[in-house]
């Protein structure tokens, strides 16, 4: 029967694997399986259709543990349609594997929005990345740490609330200010349910994030960003300063985190602090991206469309209307790129924090992250210069025009 499956085989590419650069490589993929990762020394089997890679680069697809929409839609406005128009949107930047992430929100809307991307996961038609679960992110943030989000969709955790939600079997990965009423009920719960834990919208001490590793989290959402420092935890603590969750990630080995690597968040220094502190195993490259990835610049919500907050587009980045930043508005391939330009960290690195560790850290690098004789077929034909040129999500071409 398998035989009957052509065999794929990209020719002509440098392939990235985790740790090295393979020049001249073969990557063969039969289905959604690949077969074969290596040197191009033996003959390529008659029959076999080739794929020209022209020079350019074979990557591992991307994995995208934090984002919120594109194309006009976000994976709040609860329809499958949004759904797929946002997966769509990515996938054209890389992202073979997408965690779509709620924002704050009442619990119909939270509700909403993991049915649409259940259902939209069990398409097998759907031409996009493959929804590995959803991030459930908001509503459980702090008070002085909402950022962009509407406050009054903010709100302590509750397990009658969140049950339901743990219940849908969807969410992967959960976020929880460490210092609200209810954290560490919500961190075990999450546990129970096999989840990424993590700590973000938050302004929490190191005493409070101590507590929440013991109840399993181990993450902390776009480093910089909505988080504590010993500045913000003097405010709640006075002396003797403390330290914050900035602390805690850089000095425990077992945390990770990630950054928004768009040019607009984070000056380059601090993409390189953060790479040098973590390294590519503890630090990831997310989008945050919301509905206006691919739109031109104007008002737009972010999160549901009905009530979600208005901020600008610049075409660049969001701004919130107090004039902080309200998420980027770039797809994953950016991120690399930029992560690659301004830091010390080597190509295989860079996608290794785009591909292979967001699949560690949420528990499906067996099955996806890297090019790995056995995966899935999720992988990428770059440009010299890192562009997009062709996508596969197990073994299936992306369409890139639409
Ligand atoms: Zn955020
Ligand atoms: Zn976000």
């Amino acid at each position: 029967m398998t035989s009957k499956i052509p065999l794929r085989v990209i020719t002509n590419g440098i392939a990235i694997l985790p740790d090295r650069l393979v020049p001249d490589a073969v990557v063969a993929f039969r289905g959604n399986r690949l077969v074969a990762v290596g040197r191009a020394t033996r003959r390529i089997p008659r029959g076999a259709e080739c794929i020209d890679a022209r020079g350019g680069y074979v990557s591992p697809g991307f994995i995208d543990i934090h984002v919120h929409g594109g194309a006009g839609a976000d994976f709040m406005d609860g329809t499958v349609e949004a759904v797929r128009t946002a997966c769509r949107a990515h996938a054209r930047h890389g992202t073979t594997t997408i965690f779509p992430t709620t924002t704050t929100g009442t619990p119909e809307q939270i509700n909403a929005m993991l049915a649409s991307c259940d259902a939209a996961r069990r398409d097998p038609q759907a031409p996009g990345p493959r929804i590995a679960g959803v991030h459930l992110y908001g509503p459980y943030f702090a008070e002085d740490k909402v950022g962009c989000h509407s406050k009054a969709g903010r709100r302590p955790p509750r397990e009658s609330e969140y049950q339901s939600y743990f219940d849908s079997g969807i969410v992967k990965i959960a976020t929880c200010a460490a210092e609200l009423p209810g954290a560490i009920d919500f961190y075990k719960a999450a546990r129970r349910h096999r989840c990424l834990i993590t700590c973000g919208h938050s302004n929490s001490s190191w005493s409070e994030m101590k507590n929440a590793f013991q109840a399993g989290m181990r993450h902390v959402d776009h480093f910089w960003c909505a988080m504590s420092s010993v500045p913000s935890i003097r405010q709640r603590f006075d002396v003797p300063m403390q330290a914050s969750m900035a602390e805690f990630v850089l000095a425990n080995a077992d945390m990770s985190t990630e950054v928004i690597a768009d040019g607009c968040h984070l000056a380059p220094e601090l993409l390189e602090f953060a790479f040098r502190m973590k390294g590519s195993s503890r630090l990831l490259l997310v989008t945050d991206a919301n509905r206006a990835l691919d739109m031109p610049p104007g008002e737009y919500r972010f999160g549901p469309s009905s009530d979600g907050p208005w901020f600008r587009s610049d075409g660049k980045v969001g701004w919130a209307p107090n004039n902080s930043l309200a998420s980027s508005i770039v797809g994953m391939d950016q991120m690399v790129r930029q992560m690659h330009r301004v830091t010390s960290a080597t190509l295989p690195d860079v996608v290794r924090m785009a591909s292979l560790t967001p699949a560690e850290r949420t528990g499906i690098a067996r099955a996806t992250g890297s090019l790995e004789k056995g995966k899935r077929a999720d992988l990428l034909i770059l440009s010299k210069s890192l562009e997009v040129r062709q996508v596969f999500v197990g073994g299936r071409e992306i369409p890139l025009s639409e």
